[in-house]
């Protein structure tokens, strides 16, 4: 797909259980509660201590398992699933993940959140020896790595292939006797292992998916963490020493869902927060607060709180639309996002309007929205964004990897606000992004990845060091 077809889009969701009867059904609820994290495929892997079984395909989750006997034929008390948006590779079946690998000897199965950033080279140098890949996404080239290596047990091939890989990764990995589980040493993306009432280990990309299945957190899992969980319970080991928290910003800003809690952070909270520290950052004269739906709802009752002016919903979001990248070219996108959204002339007709959204990446949006809402009647409209200037690109794991993709890299804020046609454009500054966060870390340092604003990446760029 070119870039012109492909839109910005989230990452992937990955969900595991181990120990629970129907092990599937609580999969495919996990999943469908990380569905905001991937709609572009899905599947599971199940694992009933003789052999591991799959089924996958390309689409929302519900449309891949339309079928009763997909789900039902994934028996076993362990299982792991995947909702895919591609970072790396392309839409096509053989991407969608969990992967499954059948050896002579084993069968593993992977997921995997998250984007290497030495997976060229890597791939590169495995085909030179003959190694043949069934994918173009870079999760495949762990189980390689796991092949290729010496050591004896699964958890030390295992440590010695995390050791080579470098980016963004929260793996699971399923064998008939394990569930493992691995996260980054910079922890770029969340995970966390709850357990269920039973005594099963639940393992999810986001709190949400725990909640959903009834499970209680028992963990966040931390930078450079391999953990097993087996009929012998959990057991935490560190895959390396070198550890540094840099979870992704855009996780609170935008991705996760307000109802996750990452790292003991209630996601709704911190964008209210981002909302309150951008009111006190800059002063306004408005009638109405209006976020843009769904994903700034939080930041704008923040905002409204903070300033005393009343929130309304000037905008509304038509659920049972399409997604607008699916549309083949910028117009036709364009016109969908009007479809998608629409203004509430009763609410914003004769109003001064302070529209907060969560961020700006292409732009698109922004100018549409302030259009609509002046059609509407609005008599001034003051745009007021809940993160500071995105104007990176992402490697870690975000459909973000070209600047020229983002308005904010190559326009001033004075020729933003004249493109969106807004009164008045202002950005929520890096600090108090940090403070409406609030992770805990050993100041200055923040815990957080902020390179999207900053330039400033956690870890050297292997693959893609030019084009940062
Ligand atoms: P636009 O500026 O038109 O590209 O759209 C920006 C809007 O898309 C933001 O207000 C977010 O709600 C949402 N968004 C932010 N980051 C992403 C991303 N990586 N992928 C898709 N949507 C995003």
């Amino acid at each position: 797909m070119s870039n012109e077809v492909r839109s910005l889009n989230e990452e992937c969701g990955v969900f595991g259980v181990w120990g629970a009867e129907n092990a599937n059904y609580l999969t495919y609820l996990g999943l469908h509660s990380l569905q905001h994290r991937g709609q572009e495929g899905a599947g599971i892997v199940a694992n009933d201590g003789q052999k591991l079984r799959t089924y996958r395909n390309l689409g929302l989750l519900t449309q891949v398992f339309s079928k009763p006997e997909y789900l039902n034929s994934l028996t076993g008390n362990s299982a792991i699933g995947h909702v895919r948006y591609s970072t790396a590779g392309e839409n096509k079946i053989e991407n969608v993940q969990p992967l499954l690998f059948d050896f002579t000897d084993s069968q593993i199965a992977l997921a995997h959140n998250g984007n290497l950033t030495n997976a060229i080279t890597l791939k590169r140098e495995l085909e030179d020896k003959g190694h043949i890949f069934k994918s173009s996404s870079d999760s495949e080239v762990l189980i390689h790595l796991i092949k290729i290596s010496n050591k004896k047990t699964l958890k030390e091939k295992m440590i010695e292939a995390l050791n080579k890989i470098h980016g963004g990764f929260a793996y699971l990995l399923l064998t008939k006797d394990s569930l493992m589980v691995a996260l980054d040493s910079h922890g770029f993306r969340p995970l966390s292992i709850g357990r269920l009432k039973n005594g099963g280990y639940v393992v999810a990309s986001e709190t949400c998916a725990l909640d959903a299945v009834g499970a209680i957190l028992v963990k966040n899992v931390q930078p450079g963490e391999l953990i097993t969980i087996s009929d012998l319970g959990m057991v935490v080991d560190q895959w390396t020493k070198k550890t540094k928290l840099a979870i992704c910003s855009m996780e609170f800003i935008y991705f996760a869902r307000p109802d996750s809690d990452i790292l003991g952070i209630n996601v709704h909270s911190a964008r209210k927060r981002m909302g309150a520290n951008l009111a006190k950052e800059y002063e306004v004269t408005g009638d109405i607060v209006v976020g843009v739906p769904n994903s700034s709802l939080s930041a704008a009752s923040g905002y409204a709180e903070e300033s005393g002016l009343p929130y309304e919903m000037g905008l509304i979001k038509n659920q049972y639309m399409g997604r607008e990248f699916i549309q083949p070219t910028k117009e036709l996108r364009e016109k969908s996002v009007r479809q998608k959204l629409a203004a509430v002339k009763g609410v914003v007709c004769g109003k001064r309007v302070i529209l907060v959204d969560d961020s700006i990446v292409r732009g698109t949006t922004c100018a549409y929205i302030v259009q609509l809402l002046r059609d509407a009647g609005a008599i001034e409209v003051h745009l007021r964004i809940a993160s500071p200037r995105f104007m990176h690109p992402c490697f870690y794991g975000i459909d973000i990897q070209e600047k020229d993709e983002l308005i904010a890299a190559h326009k001033s804020i004075a020729e933003m606000n004249q493109i969106f046609g807004s009164d008045s454009l202002e950005f929520l500054s890096e600090e108090g992004l940090i403070d409406a966060i609030g992770l805990e870390a050993d100041a200055p340092y923040s815990g957080l990845d902020m390179s999207y604003f900053n330039g400033d990446y956690p870890t050297y760029l292997y693959d893609y060091e030019s084009k940062k």
